[in-house]
């Protein structure tokens, strides 16, 4: 299985990612966790990438596109990936096609989530995530444990900075601008599917799996 999660911040993606890759057993290519990783461990990429993501920005596609040249390249790729959070340019969805060509490696489909913006700003103040494992936790919805940590790791779970109020407009408005016309692109490629991601994340799931034919 080759696939792109398409959506707004907050629509699920992540979370759907996870569950689709685990059942397909491929990896879950997530671009925000890659980052953020190299920012907890300091890297040039890490330190780099901060600022945008700190603003509530894109990170540059040139930055972006290598890196997932790298990571869609490693041997654990080669059955199939999910990809979350990429590509979210146009720029970047020619990159990825033009990577893919090279590989022998087509998509099978785009899988859109619909979820209205209202629902995603309350989704998105009650998220909790794991620094660690990127786990996400929701306060109503998915609680964290007790003891506020991640079931999976262990880690201390925290509120993610581009989470608060002002930057998560910011996020969404860059969301419309920049990766929304994704869609279009897909689209007019056959490769997109729309899928309603309101309810809980086993319906979400079942809508994706079978968007997929499977
Ligand atoms: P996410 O965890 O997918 O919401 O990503 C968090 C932040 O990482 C985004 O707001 C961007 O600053 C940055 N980021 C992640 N993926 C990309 C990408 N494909 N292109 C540009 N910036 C990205």
């Amino acid at each position: 299985m080759r696939t792109i999660l398409l959506g707004p911040p907050g629509a699920g993606k992540g979370t759907q990612a996870q569950v689709l890759a685990q059942r397909a057993g491929v990896p879950q290519v997530a671009t925000g966790d890659i980052l953020r990783r190299a920012r907890e461990e300091g890297t040039d990429l890490g330190r780099r990438a901060q600022s945008y993501m700190d603003r509530g920005e894109l990170v540059p596609d040139e930055v972006m596109i290598g890196i997932i040249e790298q990571r869609l390249q490693e041997a654990d790729a080669r059955e199939g990936f999910v990809l979350d959070g990429f590509p979210r340019t146009v720029p970047q969805a020619e990159a990825l096609g033009e990577l893919l060509l090279g590989l022998g490696m087509p998509l099978d489909a785009v899988l859109a989530l619909d979820v209205p913006e209202e629902v995603i700003v309350r989704r998105l103040a009650g998220r909790r995530t794991c620094p660690g494992c990127g786990r996400s936790y929701h306060v109503e919805s998915d609680p964290p444990p007790a003891d506020g940590r991640c079931q999976n790791c262990g880690r201390e779970l925290v509120t993610r900075p581009d989470d608060r109020a002002e930057t998560v407009r910011e996020r969404l408005g860059v969301y419309r601008r920049q990766t929304e016309p994704l869609k279009e692109y897909y689209q007019a490629r056959g490769l997109l599917r729309q899928v309603d991601g309101l309810g809980t994340v086993e319906e979400v799931t079942e809508r994706l799996q079978s968007a997929l034919g499977r």
